[in-house]
């Protein structure tokens, strides 16, 4: 892949594109405080009873991205940018990491 080289040599590297966050549907108690002060007792029960579930927004997308590359160029991946830019190399990845340009991609394993 990266020399050009004939393998059946691959690594997998995996991808955390992006975590979960859960965030609470619960009304900080300032907002409770708030209901309280302009419309006593009902203002908090009003807050209160419109608590949402919790959210949880966005989900784990972590990938474990095979690529093919030869032994000697995976002596070459050390650095999890250099492991980014041999995944970029590849147009499916490449679409990938444009999609999230934060992700954090860890070094290679072997599978
Ligand atoms: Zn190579």
């Amino acid at each position: 892949m990266l020399c050009g080289a004939r393998t059946d040599a691959s690594i997998c590297c995996t991808t955390e594109c992006e975590r979960a966050c859960v965030q609470s549907g619960r009304p900080s108690w300032w907002v409770y405080l708030y209901g309280y002060l302009t419309l006593g007792w009902f203002g908090a029960t009003v807050v209160g009873a419109s608590a949402g579930e919790d959210k949880e927004s966005g989900k784990d997308r972590i990938f474990p991205l095979p690529l093919r590359v030869c032994g000697a160029c995976q002596k070459r991946l050390t650095s999890p940018t250099e492991v980014k830019a041999a995944l970029n190399l590849v147009p499916l990845y490449r679409q990938l990491l444009n999609k999230y340009p934060d992700a954090k991609v860890s070094s290679p394993l072997a599978p």
